[in-house]
């Protein structure tokens, strides 16, 4: 039987500048280099993709673009609660982005979405790290969730994070 699941709200969190609005452009634009249509709305940006959920489901995600809105903390409790699905996202070479997971983490799940994905973001960027793959392994299991590193520019693992995510919006269903 093929599943389709849709639409769900998935929204990306993390410090500025950590590679969150060219990781969903990356993943929206599809592994064929389509064109994503960003919808503008009230300063968050949404576009939507269809993701394959093995064995032969789908998943419709509708992907929110913070759009800078973490820089005066304003994003509003609703729109945590909105979300079925969070990425969690640091800059593999900005420590101090590692460092402010947890507090993401506290803030968002308080509100209730049921998934997360910790993403370490610019790992094409290996002779600038700042964080190992263990440690940051070692969190996401502390916070109950798996972690996918990522490139948008080498395009690595892309899908893969967003597929995660799916999996764990379904497995909470
Ligand atoms: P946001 O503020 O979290 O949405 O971050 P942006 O997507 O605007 O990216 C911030 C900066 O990081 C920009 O200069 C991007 O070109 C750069 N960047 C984003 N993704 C990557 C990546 O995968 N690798 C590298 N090396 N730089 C990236």
């Amino acid at each position: 039987m093929s599943d389709l699941f849709f639409p769900f709200r998935v929204i990306v969190l993390g410090d500025a500048a950590v590679g969150k609005s060219s990781l969903l452009r990356c993943f929206a634009e599809g592994p064929s280099g389509g064109t994503a249509t960003p919808c503008p709305t009230v300063g968050v940006e949404f576009y939507s993709r269809t993701v394959p959920l093995p064995p032969a489901g789908k998943a419709k995600l509708q992907l929110w673009d913070t759009a800078g809105q973490e820089r005066f903390r304003s994003i509003t409790r609703s729109f945590y609660r909105s979300a079925a699905g969070v990425l969690l996202v640091f800059d593999l070479t900005n420590r101090a982005s590692f460092e402010r997971v947890p507090e993401w983490y506290r803030e968002a799940a308080g509100e209730g979405p049921p998934a997360f994905v910790l993403v370490g973001h610019k790992c094409d960027l290996a002779a600038e790290r700042a964080v190992s793959a263990e440690e940051a392994g070692q969190l996401a299991a502390t916070l109950g969730m798996a972690f996918v590193e990522t490139s948008a520019r080498s395009n690595l693992n892309v899908e893969l994070a967003f597929q995660t995510l799916a999996g764990g919006i379904q497995r909470a269903l």
